[in-house]
Parts: C-alpha cells; sequence; structure tokens
C-alpha cells in the first residue's frame, strides 16, 4: 500500500464475484484463463456468474459505471485480494491465489509504462528482492498486429506438422500465444518464425522506444523478449514480465500491460489504460528461498592491511547492495582471528585480501567446507560471492 500511494495511487476493492461475460468478452475465448480456468456457475436466477480470475476487468468495469473519467482524467487505483483459476496446482501455482496490482488509466504517454514499472520495481526491491529480470515487448496494436498475425498464422501452417497439437489449436485460434508452448520440439520451430518486432507500426515502434527510454533514464534494466505473449487478450503495444530465478517452472511473478482499448470495449469513453500484477504467494515464496540462500552462501571477508581495507569496503557495500550476505573485519585483526570469526558465523568462504594479492590482482577464496583454497582474479570475486 505505502508503496503504490507514494506513486499516486489509491485503494480500489472489487467484488469477488462478477457476471461470466466480463471476463469471457476481455480476457478472450481463446485464452487459457477463459477455456478452461474459470470457476463459472449460474446462481438462483440462472445468471453466470465467474470468481474473478483477475483484477484489470473489475477494476475497469467499476470505472466505468461509476463514470469515473467525467470527474477525473486521470484515475490511478491498486488492489489486493484473492483471484481464482482452475489451474493444476503446483509449487506457486494454486487455485485461489492473491494479487496485488495497479491500474493507470488515462494516459496515454509512454511514461505511463515506465512508472507502473517502476512501481512494481520498487515494491519487489522493499520487500527485498532485487536480481530479478523484467522482461518487456510490444505487442503492437490494432493496426499492426493483424498483418503479423496473418503472416505468422501461414508460416505456422507451413511448418503446422513439425509442432504439437496444442501449438496447431492456438495457431488458428490465438497465435500469439504458440510462443508460451513449453515443449523443446515446438520451441526449436517457434525460435525460426518472425516475431512482432519488425512488424510494429511507426506509432507502435516510438512508443516502444520511448518506453525502454524512460527505463533506462530511471536505471531500470531489463531485456527485450519479443516473444512474451501475455495470457490475456486486451493487451497492446507495452508488455512486460519479471522473472525470479529460483522459482522453479513458475518463475514469472509479475507482469502487465498497456490495454488502450479496454475502456471504450466495455462501454466506458475511449481512455487508455496500463496496469500490472503480481503474485504475493510467489513474492513470499522468494523471500523466503532467498533469505535461506543468503544464510548458506554467506561470506567472509578477511582483509590484511589499510590498503586491502580500504579496497574490500567498496567492494562489499556494491555485494550486499546486490542483495548478498557479507561480513568483515572492520578492525583488521590478525589472520588468525579474522579466520575463527568467519568459522564462527558459519561463513561458507572467506576471501582473503592482504597486500600481496592487491599486487597480484587475485584474492585468496577459502571454502571453509571443504578447507580447500584457490585464487581468484578480483573481477571474477562477485559471481563468487554469488554462488
Ligand atoms: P497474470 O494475471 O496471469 O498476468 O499473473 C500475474 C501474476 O500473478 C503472475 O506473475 C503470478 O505471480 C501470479 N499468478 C498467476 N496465476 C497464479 C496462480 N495460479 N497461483 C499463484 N500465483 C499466480
Amino acid at each position: 500500500r505505502s508503496v503504490a500511494e507514494r506513486y499516486g495511487f489509491v485503494e480500489i476493492r472489487t467484488p469477488i464475484v462478477e457476471k461470466t461475460a466480463l471476463f469471457t468478452r476481455t480476457i478472450g475465448a481463446a485464452t487459457a484463463i477463459v477455456e478452461k480456468e474459470m470457476y463459472t456457475f449460474a446462481d438462483q436466477s440462472e445468471e453466470s456468474l465467474t470468481l474473478r480470475p483477475e483484477g484489470t476487468a473489475p477494476v475497469v468495469r467499476a470505472y466505468v459505471e461509476s463514470e469515473a473519467a467525467q470527474h477525473d482524467p486521470i484515475a490511478k487505483y491498486y488492489y489486493l485480494g484473492p483471484m481464482f483459476r482452475r489451474e493444476r496446482p503446483q509449487k506457486g501455482r494454486y487455485r485461489q491465489f492473491h494479487q496485488f496490482g495497479v491500474e493507470s488509466l488515462g494516459a496515454l504517454h509512454p511514461y505511463a509504462d515506465v512508472e507502473a514499472i517502476a512501481l512494481l520495481l520498487s515494491f519487489l526491491g522493499d520487500v527485498g528482492l532485487t536480481r530479478l529480470r523484467l522482461e518487456i515487448n510490444s505487442l503492437g496494436c490494432t493496426t499492426c498486429r493483424p498483418g503479423y498475425l496473418q503472416m505468422l498464422s501461414r508460416m505456422v501452417a507451413k511448418v503446422g506438422a513439425e509442432l504439437c497439437a496444442d501449438c496447431r489449436r492456438r495457431a488458428t485460434q490465438n497465435p500469439l500465444r504458440l510462443f508460451d508452448c513449453k515443449n523443446p520440439d515446438c520451441q526449436k520451430v517457434l525460435a525460426e518464425l518472425p516475431t512482432i518486432t519488425e512488424y510494429l507500426c511507426n506509432p507502435c515502434r516510438n512508443h516502444f522506444a520511448a518506453v525502454t527510454h524512460g527505463l533506462d533514464s530511471v536505471a531500470i534494466s531489463y531485456v527485450h523478449n519479443p516473444r512474451i505473449a501475455r495470457g490475456l487478450d486486451y493487451y497492446v503495444r507495452t508488455a512486460f514480465e519479471v522473472i525470479a530465478e529460483g522459482l522453479g517452472a513458475q518463475n514469472a511473478i509479475g507482469g502487465g500491460g498497456r490495454y488502450d482499448g479496454l475502456v471504450k470495449h466495455l462501454g466506458g469513453p475511449d481512455v487508455p489504460g496500463i496496469g500490472f500484477a503480481v503474485g504475493l504467494e510467489r513474492v513470499m515464496l522468494l523471500c523466503q528461498e532467498r533469505a535461506a540462500a543468503m544464510k548458506k552462501t554467506r561470506t567472509f571477508v578477511a582483509a590484511i592491511g589499510e590498503a586491502a581495507r580500504a579496497q574490500v569496503l567498496t567492494w562489499i557495500e556494491r555485494w550486499r547492495r546486490g542483495g548478498c550476505a557479507v561480513e568483515w573485519d572492520i578492525d583488521g585483526r590478525s589472520l588468525k582471528s579474522q579466520m575463527r570469526r568467519a568459522d564462527k558465523i558459519g561463513a561458507a568462504k572467506v576471501i582473503i585480501i592482504g597486500d600481496e594479492e592487491l599486487k597480484t590482482g587475485k584474492a585468496i577464496v577459502r571454502d571453509m567446507l571443504t578447507k580447500t583454497q584457490h585464487a581468484v582474479p578480483f573481477d571474477d570475486l562477485p559471481s563468487t560471492v554469488q554462488s
């Protein structure tokens, strides 16, 4: 809540149950959510209702119904709450899970995309999650995407026999989703297909360039993954995901994108939107795993002499900021007493640096478990600390 409020978002609470049509009309008929994951039932008057599988469509529905656009051209909401999807449960994937999400309505400018992504990463940083991978893509718009999809379907028709049954079905119903296939044989074939990037129209291309430029200017690093499709049909232009290593198969912890036509599609004014949702169970799992990993990989740095200590001060500050647990002996006692302390705090390895090491540019790294040691060039120390 505090991060969202820092970025100017206010809380919105929507009902857990909505009319089924809200989701079928927005998420898209040929998506996994609508095809097989929704908890749908009829109420006493035979109206079809669904436990919400995601937060964007309900927020947009509430926004349209309350005519909020008439009061303020910009509306920025955040929500927290349970979502329901009938997926196959496994670690990090549940049938009832919780999302924190934001929706920024009214801003067409690419900086709105940058703001949403920055908020997501600030939140993750605040709970202690660094070393995540932000993947970003542009999915084009109603002008340029249809041409790409037609071409993609034609290309897939040619290589169709090499693809699995799921891919062949997706190719006709929702070709962008092809890239989600996890089958290694399909992946080889799919890697050869052109991506949407070369097909973007100029406005989409410019928008994407402005988003990436904006991310650069606020020092957010990213990789362009031209195959991100996202599981919901309403996205246009920017789509992004935050990936965390160490979560196994369910390694996406958050994702979102732009949905400029959605408000109009739900009967409201032509107002653009951008948002994301992050899975709170996955955030908690990752926090626990990182905390456990930190304990295990604890590194102790034994610096001998003033010059070595000055060097080590700059290094360990950088490593600690990068999320590693590093301890050292600030007072610079004898090597023997430093080694004793390293042992006492349960360090997995000790990096030893004195005048001799400063000269050669190589530190001694001692594995406390196997009691073996070897020389490591200074440039390789960050990866030693992380491993
Ligand atoms: P999505 O709404 O599919 O873009 O999902 C956004 C985030 O919600 C994902 O990155 C996950 O962290 C989380 N999430 C989605 N589905 C599940 C699930 N079945 N169980 C737990 N977390 C989920």
